[in-house]
C-alpha cells in the first residue's frame, strides 16, 4: 500500500509539473508576441520618419561606397570607344560620354599613355558624374555634370606642380651631350643650350677636353617630386680654353625674351656657326682632319660629323634656292639669306618637310637630315657660307649680333643680370 501511494503521488506530481510548464510557455509566448508587435510598430513608425529613412539609406550606402573611380592609361591599339567600353555603364551612357569627348577639339586625337579618370555614382542611373582626360603633362580637361544633370560641362585645369630653379655645372670629359646627361640634365635643355650657343660656337672644333659649363634652368616638379617638364634656361656659361661665353635670359620688352651676353648683346646672329643639333655631334676634341679621301682641292666648307638622321637647321632666315642633287655634294640645300650671304648644306640623307626651291625658311627650321650622299665617306654635314659670291670660312666669320641693348633696356638688363648673379651664388652655396 505504501508502495502504491508513492506511485500515485509520483504520477500526480508529473501531471502537475506538465500543467505548470504549459502555463509558463503560454505566458512567455504572449509576452513575446506582444513585444514583437510593438517592435514592428516601432520599426514601421521609424521608417515613416523621413529623417530616419535617410539615415537608414545612408547606412546602407556606407556599406558600399557611393562613388567608385576608374583610372585608365591609353595603350597602343586603343581608341576612345574601346576605352569607354571598359566602363560598367549602359550603352546609352557610353554613347553620351564618347560624344562629349569627341566634341572637345583637344581630345580628337588619342595619344598613347593619355590618362583617363572616371568618377561613377553607384546610386544614380547614369553613373558617370565626372571624368577627366589629360591633355598634357601640365593640363587636363575636367567634365562635370551640369546642374540639370543632362550634359557635361568641361573646363581645362592645370595640374598641381611647382616650378623649381636648378643649377648644374661640370667639366667636359667626354662629349658635351654625355656630360650633360651624366648631370641628369633633361635633353630638352641640352638641345636649347646647343641651339643658343650654335650662333657663336662651332661645337665640333671649339670644345676641348676639360672645358666646362654652368647652367641655371627651370624644372616643373609634381607632388611626387618627379620632374614633369622643363622650363627655360635662365643663365648659362660655357668656358672654352679659359674664355667665358655667358648668356643671360632677359625680357627686354613685354613678352619679348632673348638671351644676351654680359655686355647686353644678343647671342643670336644672322647666321649660325653650328647649323646642326650641336648636342648630338660625335665630336673628337679640337681640330679634325678632312674626312674625304683623295681630297686635293682646298676644302671650301666646314664638316660636322654626326649620326645619319641628325636634323640640320637653316642657319638664318632666307629663301631656298635649291633642294636637290648637287653631284659630289649629294642631296644639298642652298639658301639665300640676303644680298650678301648664302649658305649651302651637303650630303643630306633626306630633305626637311616642305623644303623645295622657293620655300621661305626661318632660322633654326629643319631643312634636312645628315647623310652620306655624293662624295662622302661617312655621315656628315658639309656647310658652306658664301659672302658676296665668294666662299668664306664660316667659322671665322665675324657677324654682327642682332639686338644690342641701349638706354633704359640696358639699365634694366644690368639689374636683371645682378639678380641672376645673386641667384647663381645662392644656388651654388646651397
Ligand atoms: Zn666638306
Amino acid at each position: 500500500m505504501k508502495f502504491l501511494n508513492y506511485n500515485i503521488i509520483r504520477e500526480y506530481s508529473i501531471f502537475i509539473f506538465l500543467i505548470i510548464l504549459v502555463i509558463v510557455m503560454l505566458i512567455i509566448h504572449t509576452i513575446y508576441s506582444n513585444s514583437k508587435t510593438q517592435n514592428l510598430e516601432k520599426l514601421n513608425s521609424s521608417l515613416n520618419n523621413t529623417y530616419l529613412k535617410k539615415t537608414v539609406q545612408e547606412i546602407t550606402n556606407n556599406l558600399k561606397p557611393r562613388f567608385t573611380y576608374y583610372e585608365y592609361s591609353s595603350k597602343s591599339g586603343d581608341n576612345h570607344q574601346s576605352i569607354i567600353d571598359k566602363l560598367d555603364i549602359s550603352k546609352k551612357e557610353k554613347k553620351k560620354i564618347l560624344a562629349t569627348i569627341l566634341n572637345e577639339k583637344k581630345l580628337k586625337i588619342l595619344n598613347i599613355n593619355q590618362k583617363f579618370n572616371f568618377k561613377l555614382d553607384n546610386l544614380s542611373k547614369e553613373r558617370i558624374v565626372e571624368f577627366r582626360v589629360e591633355t598634357g603633362k601640365k593640363n587636363e580637361i575636367v567634365f562635370s555634370k551640369s546642374a540639370d544633370e543632362d550634359k557635361f560641362i568641361s573646363r581645362v585645369i592645370t595640374k598641381n606642380f611647382k616650378k623649381k630653379v636648378v643649377y648644374k655645372e661640370t667639366i667636359i670629359k667626354d662629349s658635351l651631350y654625355n656630360s650633360a646627361i651624366n648631370l641628369n640634365i633633361n635633353p630638352n635643355i641640352i638641345l636649347e643650350f646647343a641651339r643658343l650657343y650654335g650662333f657663336q660656337i662651332d661645337f665640333q672644333r671649339d670644345i676641348w677636353k676639360d672645358d666646362s659649363f654652368q647652367i641655371i634652368y627651370e624644372e616643373f616638379v609634381n607632388e611626387n617630386k618627379e620632374v614633369i617638364d622643363t622650363g627655360e634656361i635662365i643663365f648659362a656659361n660655357l668656358n672654352l680654353q679659359n674664355t667665358d661665353y655667358q648668356l643671360y635670359k632677359f625680357e627686354y620688352a613685354k613678352n619679348k625674351i632673348d638671351y644676351f651676353d654680359e655686355n647686353g648683346k644678343s647671342v643670336k646672329k644672322t647666321l649660325m656657326k653650328t647649323p646642326i643639333n650641336g648636342a648630338r655631334l660625335s665630336s673628337s676634341y679640337g681640330k679634325r682632319k678632312h674626312p674625304i679621301l683623295g681630297y686635293t682641292k682646298m676644302h671650301t666648307g666646314t664638316d660636322f660629323a654626326a649620326p645619319t638622321g641628325t636634323p640640320i637647321m637653316a642657319s638664318g632666315d632666307g629663301k631656298v634656292m635649291k633642294a636637290g642633287w648637287c653631284g659630289g655634294g649629294g642631296n644639298c640645300v642652298k639658301i639665300k639669306h640676303n644680298n650678301v650671304y648664302q649658305t649651302v648644306y651637303a650630303h643630306m640623307s633626306k630633305f626637311g618637310r616642305g623644303i623645295k626651291r622657293g620655300t621661305r625658311v626661318k632660322q633654326g627650321q629643319i631643312i634636312g637630315y645628315v647623310g652620306s650622299t655624293g662624295l662622302s665617306t661617312g655621315p656628315h654635314l658639309h656647310y658652306e657660307v658664301i659672302e658676296n659670291g665668294k666662299k668664306v670660312n664660316s667659322q671665322k666669320l665675324k657677324l654682327p649680333s642682332g639686338k644690342v641693348l641701349k638706354g633704359n633696356e640696358r639699365k634694366n638688363f644690368e639689374v636683371a643680370k645682378i639678380k641672376i648673379d645673386v641667384l647663381k651664388s645662392n644656388l651654388i652655396s646651397n
